[in-house]
């Protein structure tokens, strides 16, 4: 927990966002600016920077967020048509919030290369 991080305040609690998931080390949540029909954050509850950060140790905390995206992806039934997972890393990788997250997108067509 860092006081200063937006996602470990919306984790704590101090910001009153709805979760459409949470377990004892994992939450989600939708997107504040969606940018598709779906759009959740998968958010380990263990304040972890960047995917530099992440340490071997948290392999499996990492791999459960990558089962939470596909549970959301059934449940807002994208699964079958399909969807993207994105790690942004970084400033050249898009990242705006340090807290690492995982993003679901879909109920649209994905463009590829991605911008
Ligand atoms: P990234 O650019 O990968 O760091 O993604 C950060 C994401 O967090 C962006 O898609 C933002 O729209 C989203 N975001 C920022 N503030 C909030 C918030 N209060 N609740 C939900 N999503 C947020
Ligand atoms: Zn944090």
């Amino acid at each position: 927990m860092t006081d200063d991080c937006l996602f470990c305040n919306i984790i704590s609690g101090q910001m009153d966002t709805d979760f459409v998931y949470e377990d004892e080390s994992i939450v989600a949540f939708k997107d504040i600016n969606p940018m598709a029909p779906v759009h959740i954050l998968i958010v380990p509850k263990k304040h972890i920077p960047t995917v530099n950060d992440i340490l071997e140790q948290d392999t499996e905390l990492v791999g459960r967020m990558v089962q939470v995206a596909q549970k959301m992806a059934s449940q807002q039934d994208i699964d079958e048509d399909g969807y993207r997972l994105v790690f942004n890393c970084g400033e050249m990788g898009g990242q705006e919030i340090n807290h690492l997250h995982l993003h679901l997108l879909g109920g649209r067509k994905m463009e590829w290369p991605a911008g």
